[in-house]
């Protein structure tokens, strides 16, 4: 979908694809078990799809962590076809570069994309409770702002996580996160302590001054036929969340 002027960014889905269970098929993910050249095959199907370069897009580790890191032209295909050479330890990945594709993956953390058009600056950062906590979207926005971009220009997607309905969490995880979010603060349908990740993001994205927010999917765990979810089923694969500038 077009996020903003010249700037692209796709949620992807688990279907298509080659991988067989249980990561099929459209699984993204070098480093999940999976079959490499599946991945690759999947990774350039989607690439053609959208008509971006696979061997250009660029991935980071994701560790969970608070860094991103701003790429550059000489980072074209980090990643692309070994996990080892993705951008090491960052979790956020921005860049000025035109037709320079950002790419996170997840299965039920949120991916979000951003832009700041007028600057052509784009973003793609991986956030679950660790980096809500540790405040990986706040310094995505920072890193935008570094590299020149107003604020008010900002504008973001919030692509599929597990919702609150299926994101049953112990009291003193609850606490934690909500201490550094409160609006993650949510009940699963039975009135369990849970976490409601797109509602957190959303309102982190609001305390950073960024108001035009898409939301795009719904609960990973609750569509197992659209997406892979970690907590539905531990070993699976992985979709993700692209953004370029066009
Ligand atoms: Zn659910």
């Amino acid at each position: 979908m077009p996020l903003a002027k010249g700037v692209m960014a796709v949620f992807t889905t688990r279907a298509g694809g080659v991988s067989g269970a249980p990561f099929a098929s459209s699984n993204l993910a070098l480093h999940v078990g999976d079959d490499d050249d599946a991945v690759l095959a999947n990774r350039a199907s989607t690439a053609a799809v959208l008509g971006v370069k696979a061997e250009r897009t660029v991935w980071c580790e994701q560790v969970h962590g608070d860094v991103v890191a701003t790429v550059t032209e000489d980072d074209a295909g980090r990643g692309a076809t070994s996990h080892d050479d993705a951008i090491a330890g960052a979790d956020g990945l921005v860049t000025d570069v035109q037709d320079l594709p950002l790419a996170v993956l997840a299965a039920d953390c949120a991916p979000v994309l951003f832009a700041a058009p007028h600057r052509g600056i784009v973003a793609a950062v991986h956030a679950g409770r660790r980096g809500l906590v540790d405040a990986v979207l706040e310094i995505a926005v920072g890193t935008m702002l570094d590299l020149g971009a107003d604020r008010a220009d900002i504008v973001a997607a919030v692509g599929p996580s597990i919702g609150p309905c299926c994101y049953a969490v112990g009291d003193d995880v609850a606490a934690e996160v909500n201490a550094a979010v409160p609006a993650t603060r949510a009940k699963t349908t039975d009135g369990r302590t849970a976490l409601n990740l797109s509602a957190g993001i959303r309102a982190v994205l609001a305390r950073e001054g960024v108001h035009a927010v898409t939301t795009v999917g719904g609960c990973t765990a609750h569509q197992p036929g659209a997406y892979f979810s970690y907590r539905r089923d531990g070993v699976t694969g992985r979709q993700a969340g692209i953004v370029w500038r066009t």
